[in-house]
């Protein structure tokens, strides 16, 4: 049985090195990566490839090196149909994952157009564990122990913001970020910035980010990127060091959870001041620290004449709802 998950990081690190290989001989697939602000270096140091147009290729060369079948299928790189087995990645921008001590565990795969899905990613296997890991730490760690993370979305965020010298980024890859991931982190370093993209999807994730983080005892503050775009493509834009103004001006979780409820409100309505203390209690109830409530009650008062006890009423109402 162990030998089989030995066998597996072999074989996942024998795929992305044929990937590579791959992408080095389709010049106009490096073209894409090179149009996407990646340069040469930072496509070797993340070990970038490419799956063939085909149903065989990597099967074929697998096959070929002396495994069988059944252990690819578990390594998550083929899939089984009725006519026997095939790639699972097919003209794909492939993406190694790596794991914290740097093995190949999984990867992703995009497409180079608009089709869907926009990325593939490995299915579970006995080395791939959704929501455990956080890709590229591993790089992150070659320079010692950070004194902080920042969480970003996506595989281009991560090694866009690397390859332009934020090197204590890392991608929780997908959304939703796990309590695991949490106590990854948590292993580290005390403090995070949680960078998600300036959508809808990234600013509930962004929600739910900020409880999970909390619950681990972390503190956070919050990259807000202007404009609907994630890190990657401001940084196309505006170039890095305007990101790093975004780095400097993160305010802590809940006083960027309350700035975003009060932008969209005019105080000086009824109304919307109702709307507002509902959803500072909202934002309140994540704390367990009672001195840090009242610190932020009295905020809320101060922005709509509310009575400070009247929102903490609200919030022990809200509390018992919830338990
Ligand atoms: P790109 O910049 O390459 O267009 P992105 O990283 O900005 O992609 P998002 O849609 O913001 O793409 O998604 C963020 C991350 O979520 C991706 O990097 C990928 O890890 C994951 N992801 C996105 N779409 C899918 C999907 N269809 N299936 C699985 N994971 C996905
Ligand atoms: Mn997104
Ligand atoms: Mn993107
Ligand atoms: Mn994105």
């Amino acid at each position: 049985k162990n030998s089989e998950v030995e066998k597996i990081y072999e074989i996942n690190i024998l795929a992305a090195r044929y990937f590579y290989s791959n992408l080095q001989q389709n010049g106009d697939k490096v073209k894409y990566l090179l149009d996407r602000g990646l340069d040469i270096k930072t496509i070797k140091r993340f070990g970038l490839g490419y799956s063939l147009n085909s149903y065989t290729s990597l099967l074929d060369y697998l096959k070929k090196k002396g495994y069988n079948e059944d252990l690819l299928l578990k390594a998550g790189l083929v899939l089984k149909g009725g006519k026997g087995y095939y790639d699972r990645f097919r003209n794909r921008i492939m993406f190694p994952v790596f794991d914290y001590k740097g093995r190949v565990i999984g990867f992703g795969g995009r497409v180079l157009d608009d089709s869907k899905p926009k990325y593939l990613n490995s299915p579970e296997t006995p080395v791939f564990k959704k929501g455990t890991n956080l890709y590229g730490l591993n790089f992150v760690l070659k320079n010692g122990v950070p004194n902080d993370l920042i969480i970003v979305e996506g595989y281009m965020d991560c090694i866009k913001l690397h390859q332009h010298g934020v090197i204590n980024t890392v991608a929780s890859l997908g959304t939703a970020l796990t309590k695991e991931q949490a106590k990854l982190i948590k292993r580290y370093c005390n403090n995070v910035y949680l960078c998600y993209d300036s959508d809808a999807a990234g600013k509930a994730a962004t929600l739910r980010g900020i409880e999970v983080l909390h619950s681990e005892g972390l503190d956070i503050k919050i990259i807000n990127i202007p404009k609907g775009k994630d890190p990657d493509e401001f940084i196309n834009d505006y170039g890095v060091e305007e990101f790093k103004k975004l780095i400097q001006d993160a305010l802590p979780a809940i006083e960027h959870l309350i700035m975003a409820a009060k932008s969209n409100k005019n105080l000086d309505n009824p109304r919307d001041r109702v709307m507002f203390i509902k959803e500072v209690v909202d934002i309140l109830r994540i704390l367990n620290d009672e001195v840090e409530v009242q610190a932020y009650a009295a905020k809320a008062y101060e922005l709509t004449g509310i009575a400070p006890h009247v929102i903490l009423e609200q919030l022990n109402i809200a509390r018992k709802m919830k338990n």
